[in-house]
Formats: structure tokens, C-alpha cells, sequence
């Protein structure tokens, strides 16, 4: 190392330690979190950098190098306090004490150039307070999952945290849902908050309503602007707050998406989805799917998840009852199944080719579509694409003619159900002008991507990594789900 070279020069030219950082959550006070101190590894291989990300952050992919990602984010050199967030929450129905921040921390909240906050926390930087019995680290794999599901969703219309970078860290750990020893990764996830509504009810455990309204004044300050200077500012935020659950939920229905964790430490006060752990994307449409192998009773399988969000939110009543009247919250939650239908039908719409259609054909098309796709176990997202795939201004025609050129038709006759989607169809197609086909073609493939992360795929891409360290398939699937294909 030449004297030009000092660490510290190195770091003053890392343009991720120059950002716009906000202490935002750290003026708030240390009942907040914990500083804590990053792990060392042994290794840093950079294995993802998200340079999509970089632009909002003010910053020209080409002028940050893999060194800057890995000293920053693999180092954790030159940027302190890093911040382990305290949160309880319910996890399957009990109420959990022993949580916070236990393999990770806010490593800084930047002003991105859309003027949005923006927290950069991570996942498998060491123990901390929270860890209890726990190593604080995460698997490669774990890390691989996780960057996959962000850019899926992201890219199907659903409001995610993302990734921006996941480096591999040269550990061997054990775990039980692993072959192990498997390998280790830190990856920073980019989010609109980590504060979740179990961060509310650990204030409320410990019964402290003046920390609750402090950090609600700065949630709606940060996250709900518009709210700010409404005199019921509280009320408003919290049905706000019922809406982009709903409208959530509803896109993770709409994708085919099962969280498979749903407890309120996974929930984020901004209505961001985010976590991904035991996740699955349903294979075929079965209300009853379960991701994650330890969810016995199926309590947050697919169908289940508006429900149980909706129990969340109830629950996050609790906390904000010393703030907020029982009367509003009532009402705003009153109000979730109506957000829900409402943003499901449009999506569902969508991946139907249909920007809009009047009310009751809209419930009997979507409806009737769910039911063959139950009765049918023809792959969900295969169907859809399938429709995007073969769709033509023949199938105004005949009814016969509706996907007859696809993959997936079951033998004609076989199924009254799918007989009576195509007479639905066919006529619906008819209720538009010849000049609306090639929109509706275009709603299909803007909605029905070919690339789908169901479980083999993301399989195939770890074995590939798993056996032969060659991360060309999981660089091809990212580009291919960032380039929508
Ligand atoms: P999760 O299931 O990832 O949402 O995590 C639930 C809780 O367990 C959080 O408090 C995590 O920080 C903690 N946790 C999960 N895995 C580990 C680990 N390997 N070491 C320490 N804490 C962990
Ligand atoms: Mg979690």
C-alpha cells in the first residue's frame, strides 16, 4: 500500500460512505435500538450488486466499483452507528418478547434523489443483543432467495424492499433446513422502513404510549407526508396504513405469491413487503398452499394472507389505542376487504388482458377463472402466460379458438369449467372493438412475465452455485426478470 492509499482515503472516495445519510430514527433516542458492532469474515466475494438501485441513490453505476460495495457493505468500514433495531411481535399467534434485530442492523437511512428516506439494513452482519441462541449470520442461499424474490416481486408491481448488494463471507454454518455445513452471506436489503408494527407493540408491552406517539409523529412525517399537517393526523395514518396492506396483500395474491411468515415483526408501518424467508410462488392455484415447512397448521398458507394481515392490523390496535379512538381505528380497518377486492379484481383484471371492465362481468370473469384454475391444477402463472403467449384477434371468432394454440388446453369437452371460461371469454373479447386487440395483448404481456421464480428454478440455480460455484444462472435469471421476460 502506497501512502496515497491509506484506508481512510480509500473510504473518503467510497462514494456509499458520502451519501445523503439522515440520523432519523437515531434522533429519536436509544429506546429505539442498540449500537452494535459488525462481524468480521473471513471472506468477501461480492456476488450481487443491484446497479439499478444506484441511480435514486444519486449515484452512476460506473463510477462505483466491486471494492466500494465490499468495503462498505462486507467491511462495514467507516460508517458507525450501526443500529440494531428493538421489536417484539406475534410470531404464529404468540406473542414474542425475545426479538429485535438478531443477524442484522440499520446500517444508515439515506435521502434518495426522489426525495424518499430510505434504510439500508442488513441481514447476516453478526450477533447482537437479539440474537439469543442464534449465530447473527445468514446462508448464501438464504441471501440468494431473498435477492430473487425482491426483483420478482418488484418487477409483477408489488411494493417491495429490494437488494442492493449480497456479498459471501467465507463462514460455514449449520442449519437444520440446509445440507450443512452450508455457505454464509451479508446482504444489505434497501427499504422504505424497518420499523414494523411489532416495534409499536414493544412499546406497548412495555407500556410506554409517550415513546409510541414519538416514533407515530416521526412515521407519518417520514412515511406519510401527505397526512403531516392534518388535524386527525393519527386516525388518517392508520387507515392509510389498512389501505396499502390491503393493496399488498392483494398484489402478493394477484403474483401468486405466498410470504409464508407472516408475523407482525415481518409487517412494515409503511405497508412495504419485505423479509423473505420460507417463501414460495404457488405452483398451481391451491387456496391451501404452505410454504414453510414449520407452518404446521397452514396459518399463513396463500389464501390465508388477507385474513391474517387483517388480524395484524388488528392487532396493531393495541399499541395505537392510547393515541388513536377505538371508534377510528374500527373504522378504518372496517374498510380493509373493501381496499382488498378492490385491488385484487383490478390486478387479476390485468393479468386477463382488461384495463377495465364493468362491475358484475368483472367478478364473474375472475371468479371463473380462480375456479378453473383450482379445478384444473393447470400451472397459475403457466396459464396466465400462456394467455399472453398464444393470445390472437382469432379468439373473437369461436369460443373454441380461445388458447387452442396453447400448451395447456385440456381436452376439448373435458372440462365444463374451462368449456364455460371460453364462452365468457370469447364474449367478452366481442364487447370491444377490433381496434382494443392489440391493447389487451399488451396488457397480457405487461402483466404475465415468462420467468417465474417457482421453487425448482431457484433450486436449479443454487445447485448450479452449490456444486460448481457457477453463478451464471442466477445472473441470467435476474437479468431476465429485470428485463421482464
Ligand atoms: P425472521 O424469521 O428472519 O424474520 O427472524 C425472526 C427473529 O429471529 C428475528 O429477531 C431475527 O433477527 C432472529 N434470527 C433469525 N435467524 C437468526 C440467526 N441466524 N441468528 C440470530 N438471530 C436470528
Ligand atoms: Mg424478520
Amino acid at each position: 500500500m502506497t501512502l496515497a492509499e491509506t484506508p481512510n482515503d480509500k473510504n473518503s472516495s467510497n462514494p456509499f460512505l458520502t451519501l445523503n445519510y439522515e440520523p432519523a430514527l437515531e434522533s429519536l433516542g436509544d429506546d429505539y435500538y442498540d449500537e452494535v458492532a459488525a462481524a468480521e469474515f473471513p471472506q468477501h466475494l461480492l456476488r450481487w450488486r443491484n446497479d439499478e438501485l444506484l441511480p435514486i441513490l444519486g449515484l452512476d453505476p460506473q463510477a462505483v466499483t466491486d471494492e466500494d460495495f465490499i468495503t462498505a457493505f462486507g467491511k462495514f468500514e467507516g460508517r458507525k452507528p450501526l443500529l440494531a433495531l428493538r421489536y417484539h411481535g406475534y410470531q404464529f399467534g404468540e406473542y414474542n418478547r425475545q426479538l429485535g434485530d438478531g443477524r442484522g442492523f440499520l446500517y444508515g437511512q439515506v435521502r434518495a434523489t426522489n426525495g424518499e428516506l430510505y434504510d439500508f439494513g442488513t441481514k447476516g452482519s453478526g450477533r447482537t443483543p437479539y440474537s439469543r441462541g442464534g449465530d447473527g449470520m445468514l446462508t448464501l442461499k438464504g441471501g440468494v432467495r431473498e435477492v430473487l424474490a425482491a426483483e420478482a416481486l418488484h418487477y409483477l408491481g408489488v411494493r417491495t424492499s429490494r437488494c442492493l448488494t449480497m456479498i459471501e463471507t467465507g463462514l460455514s454454518l449449520w442449519r437444520g433446513d440446509e445440507p450443512s455445513p452450508t455457505r454464509s452471506s451479508v446482504m444489505i436489503r434497501m427499504s422504505s422502513s424497518h420499523i414494523r408494527f411489532g416495534t409499536f407493540e414493544r412499546l406497548h408491552y412495555f407500556q410506554r404510549p409517550d415513546l409510541i406517539q414519538k416514533l407515530l409523529n416521526h412515521v407519518i412525517e417520514q412515511y406519510y407526508q401527505d397526512l403531516s399537517t392534518e388535524k386527525d393526523k393519527y386516525a388518517l395514518f392508520y387507515a392509510q396504513l389498512v389501505k396499502r396492506i390491503a393493496e399488498l396483500v392483494a398484489q402478493w395474491m394477484a403474483a401468486g405469491f405466498c410470504h409464508a411468515v407472516l408475523n407482525t415483526d415481518n409487517m412494515s408501518i409503511t405497508g412495504e413487503s419485505f423479509d423473505y424467508g420460507p417463501y414460495a410462488f404457488i405452483p398451481t392455484y391451491d387456496p391451501y398452499f404452505i410454504a414453510a415447512y414449520f407452518d404446521y397448521y397452514g396459518r399463513y398458507s396463500y389464501s390465508y394472507q388477507p385474513s391474517i394481515c387483517k388480524l395484524n392490523l388488528e392487532m396493531l390496535q393495541e399499541p395505537l389505542k392510547s393515541i388513536i379512538d377505538q371508534g377510528d381505528l374500527e373504522a378504518g380497518l372496517a374498510r380493509f376487504d373493501e381496499y382488498y377486492q378492490a385491488e385484487y379484481r383490478s390486478l387479476m383484471l390485468k393479468k386477463l388482458g382488461f384495463k377495465e371492465l364493468q362491475h358484475p362481468q368483472t367478478e364473474e370473469l375472475v371468479n371463473l377463472t380462480l375456479d378453473f384454475l383450482q379445478d384444473s391444477q393447470i400451472g397459475y402463472h403457466q396459464f396466465f402466460y400462456e394467455m399472453a403467449r398464444t393470445f390472437s384477434s382469432k379468439w373473437r371468432d369461436e369460443p373454441a379458438f380461445v388458447l387452442n394454440a396453447s400448451d395447456i388446453v385440456p381436452v376439448p369437452g373435458a372440462s365444463a369449467i374451462f368449456d364455460n371460461w371460453c364462452i365468457l371469454y370469447h364474449k367478452i373479447l366481442n364487447d370491444f372493438d377490433l381496434s382494443s386487440i392489440d391493447g389487451i395483448a399488451q396488457t397480457l404481456a405487461d402483466h404475465n412475465p415468462k420467468t417465474v421464480l417457482l421453487r425448482p428454478v431457484i433450486e436449479s440455480i443454487w445447485e448450479a452455485i452449490a456444486q460448481e460455484d457457477n453463478w451464471q444462472p442466477f445472473n441470467d435469471l435476474v437479468k431476465q426478470i429485470q428485463s421482464r421476460q
